[in-house]
């Protein structure tokens, strides 16, 4: 890092987040310096899972539909224009009981953003995924162009090609500024110090302990836990193309096919405990476990008794409505703080990094569900 430069934007914390935004800053011609204190989409960070889904179906929230549409060919471009292709189109299934609202409103908004979508009846799904047992089942609705990312190699795909275009890398934990008013530089805990026009801070379930009083009762992390489970040797139904990323909301769970041989994953669609994303141990419950793999042994009959090939513990950055937060900081007029992901962000990254330059670089009004000052101090959050 070259000593006293001032930079245009200084972005903290390289997770999918900040890495899209410091990319489409520069995009932009903003000189940039991005800093992470444990390094890009590391396995602490939200976005350093193996795999998240993208998925077009948000029930009647228009608003995100389209983000996920955008997101998809942005990504799509990107890998494109870097010649690494980290986008499975392994297509995305929902699974529904009758008459099941939300899903029944995700094709509603589908069509209508003219997104292609099948809706299939219980004899059509038993046909095409007979791996899938359908009890309490009675139709599903079928994303063919949604698939799954790589997540942790894509972020870091991001940022190597951001870097590749003359933005700065610093591995430093960023301090909260203090005082009030226009901050002109942070100072790391090494006592480097990053001097730039506009700060953002992308610090996923970090926010609310760099900004406790602003956000500790605002943004809650929460334990989050993801199983893979061996398929039986020698049987691809489990793979792409004959299996797809899927969801069931009655059962408050999704999963994901065998992708690169490392078993399938299954994790829960409800949240965890609380967790600090620095001190948690990063191992799952046992009994957590034995509840999903009887679960999945009459859901996927092929798998009873599967074994448990590896695990992971992340963690969730809820807001009370799980919208994003995206706005300033109120004490300081040039401090962005952007995070919230709350399950659901990783897929809206290119358009979020979007989002945040504009509103940096030309202002304009933040979309109301965006702001601090939808972010409520209530700790129930509700899956969407
Ligand atoms: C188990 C699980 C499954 C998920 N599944 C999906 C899915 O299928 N589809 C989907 O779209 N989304 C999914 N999500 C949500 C998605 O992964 C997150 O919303 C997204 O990754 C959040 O990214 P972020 O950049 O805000 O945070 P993070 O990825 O956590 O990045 C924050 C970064 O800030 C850095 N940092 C923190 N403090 C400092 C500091 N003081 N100084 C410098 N750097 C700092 C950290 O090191 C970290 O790298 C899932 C999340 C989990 C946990």
């Amino acid at each position: 890092m070259e000593t006293g430069k001032i930079y245009d934007v200084a972005v903290i914390g390289t997770g999918v987040f900040g890495a899209w935004t410091a990319r489409q800053l520069r995009l932009k011609g903003q000189r940039v310096i991005v800093v992470d204190a444990y390094g890009p989409s590391n396995s602490l960070s939200s976005s350093g899972g193996e795999t998240r889904v993208i998925r077009m179906g948000y029930g009647q929230d228009e608003m995100y539909t389209l983000w996920s549409v955008r997101a998809l060919s942005l990504w799509k471009e990107f890998f494109l224009q870097s010649g690494e292709d980290l986008f499975l189109p392994t297509g995305v299934l929902w699974l529904a009981e009758e008459g099941n609202a939300y899903v029944t409103a995700c094709q509603e908004t589908l069509q209508k953003a003219q997104v292609k979508t099948e809706k299939l009846s219980r004899q059509e799904l038993a046909k095409r995924f007979p791996q899938i047992a359908l009890d309490g089942v009675s139709w599903g609705l079928y994303e063919p162009e949604s698939g799954v990312v790589m997540a942790r190699r894509a972020v870091q795909l991001v940022v190597r090609e951001t870097l590749k275009q003359g933005v700065d890398y610093l591995q430093g934990a960023v301090q909260a500024p203090a005082g009030q008013g226009q901050v002109t530089s942070v100072v790391t805990r090494n006592g480097e110090t990053i001097r730039a026009g506009f700060f953002v801070f992308a610090c996923g379930a970090w926010l609310p302990k760099i900004f406790p009083a602003l956000l500790g009762d605002r943004i809650l992390p929460t334990r989050q836990e993801v199983f893979f489970f061996r398929p039986p040797a020698g049987d691809v139904q489990f793979r792409v193309p004959a299996f797809p990323a899927w969801n069931c909301r009655a059962d408050q769970i999704y999963g994901l096919p065998d992708i690169e041989n490392r078993g399938v994953k299954f994790a829960l669609m409800r949240h965890g405990p609380a967790i600090d994303p620095d001190t948690a141990e990063r191992t799952v419950k046992v009994e957590s476990a034995i509840a999903i793999r009887e679960y999945i042994g009459c859901r996927l009959p092929a798998l009873k008794g599967a074994p448990l090939l590896e695990s992971r513990v992340c963690q969730y950055e809820n807001t009370s409505s799980r919208d994003f937060l995206i706005d300033r900081h109120p004490a300081f007029s040039n401090v962005w703080l952007v995070g919230g992901g709350s399950g659901h962000g990783f897929k809206h990254g290119p358009v979020l990094g979007e989002y945040v330059a504009e509103r940096i670089l030309a202002g304009g009004e933040i979309e109301p569900r965006f702001s601090l000052a939808t972010k409520t101090h209530d700790k129930e959050c509700t899956f969407s």
